[in-house]
């Protein structure tokens, strides 16, 4: 209710005049404005990011502190008490350089929230913290920012970056010295082949002439130095091929392959070599084997290969089993054997150059490039191989070609 006195003209009372109005819808939405208030204060109070509301002065050329949230004190080190009514300016004196000065003014100007991106706060007291801020306004030439403190998140990424920079610098240099080698291994393996060849042309002939009395003892010579270059001269094609895939200088020569019959040509032509050893080469095809486009002959290389191995490091009178299907958009090709395995510890490194592996390795030939040669014209060809083997009782090389 509002009551006032009404006088007549000489200023004498004559009446009291009273209005009612029923303002209880107007105090309900106080009470809630109340609550809602202390609400925000709550918020306000508790919230992790720091809130420093400002009100304009000098008409906008600088901000004076009108609120500052407990976070705020927590980041800055600072309480609220030392710096109401203090000018931005004065309390963070490198408030301009940092940047953020500009975007009170614009956000002041044009009332438009803005976020102010990661950046460093430094000043004579602090040599260096991060900030990210959310400017807005708010009425009565007004503004607040929300921010964050993420100093220690920017160190944590700066480290990240130094560490990932030095990682970077000392793959490239491990990359330079892999393909010096290469190159090097490249020239010595060409060098070294020069002088082979006339050997073993000379050779070739001197024993096509030789009469085929095979006992005599220029024979025997002659067929040591023939089988001795030859086995050299097929090591040193070894290492010329994995320096050439290691050099990335092999282009394939894909052909769309029917292959059921690519693989039963291999294996014709590979199930003798087998049979010498009393081994028996069983050959699994399924029967949707897809068309795919391969290089045959690099295939081939592939193929006799493992086999080869399966056979090598089995014991005479064993089976060898080749499968070959297709697995999700995958030809798969498998070789079985029933020989002696290898340990866990080595089936990761069989793939990488030189490794040759368990008790086999001295009586059996090779440079341990076999393998490395294989995994390069696989994964050439968009494929994986691995490995499932236990010791003892055997291995099995998988591999898969991408049907697209
Ligand atoms: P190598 O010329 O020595 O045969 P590879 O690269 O073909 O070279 O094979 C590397 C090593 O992997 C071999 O020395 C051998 O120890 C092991 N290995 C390969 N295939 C088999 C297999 N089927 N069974 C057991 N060990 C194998």
């Amino acid at each position: 209710m509002v009551a006032s006195v009404v006088v007549n003209d000489a200023g004498q009372p004559i009446c009291v005049q009273a209005f009612f109005a029923d303002i209880t819808e107007r105090k309900k939405a106080e009470i809630a404005l109340q609550d809602s208030e202390a609400r925000f204060r709550e918020l306000f109070n508790r919230m992790s990011s720091g809130v420093a509301v400002y009100k304009a002065v000098d008409n906008g050329g600088d901000f004076m502190f009108l609120d500052f949230n407990p976070a705020a004190e927590r980041i800055e080190k600072i309480s609220k008490q030392d710096i109401l009514g203090k000018r931005v300016s004065v309390v963070f004196p490198g408030v301009k350089e940092f940047g953020i000065f500009k975007v009170f003014q614009r956000v002041r100007q044009t009332s438009q929230p803005e976020y102010f991106p990661q950046n460093i706060y430094k000043d004579e007291k602090d040599s260096g913290s991060w900030r990210e801020n959310w400017v807005f306004k708010l009425g009565a030439d007004e503004v607040v920012a929300i921010y964050n403190d993420i100093t220690e998140r920017k160190r944590a990424e700066e480290k990240l970056q130094a560490a990932y920079a030095q990682e970077t610098r000392l793959r490239q240099h491990l990359e330079e010295e892999a393909q010096n080698r290469i190159r090097f291994i490249d020239v010595l393996a060409h060098e070294l082949k020069g002088p082979l060849t006339p050997m073993l042309t000379s050779s070739g002939i001197l024993r096509e002439i030789l009469p085929p009395d095979s006992g005599s003892r220029l024979q025997r010579l002659t067929d040591n130095i023939f089988n001795g270059t030859n086995l050299l001269n097929s090591r040193l094609d070894e290492l010329l091929e994995v320096a050439r895939y290691a050099r990335g200088a092999v282009n394939l020569n894909k052909e769309l392959t029917d292959t059921r019959q690519f693989i039963e040509q291999v294996v014709s032509r590979y199930t003798p070599a087998i049979a010498r050893r009393n081994q028996e080469l069983i050959v699994e095809l399924a029967e949707d084997i897809p068309v795919v486009s391969l290089d045959r002959s690099r295939l081939e290389q592939v193929l006799v290969n493992l086999l080869s191995n399966a056979s090598k490091y089995s014991p005479e009178g064993c089976r060898i089993l080749l499968t070959v299907g297709r697995r999700d958009g995958h030809l798969l090709i498998s070789v079985k054997d029933e020989g002696i395995g290898i340990c866990p510890e080595d089936q990761p490194i069989l793939f990488q150059p030189y490794q040759r592996v368990g008790q086999e390795q001295h009586k059996t030939q090779g440079l341990g490039l076999g393998l490395t040669v294989v995994k390069s014209i696989i994964e050439a060809h968009g494929g994986k191989i691995w490995v499932t083997s236990k010791l003892g009782q055997g291995s099995t090389f998988s591999f898969t070609i991408p049907l697209k």
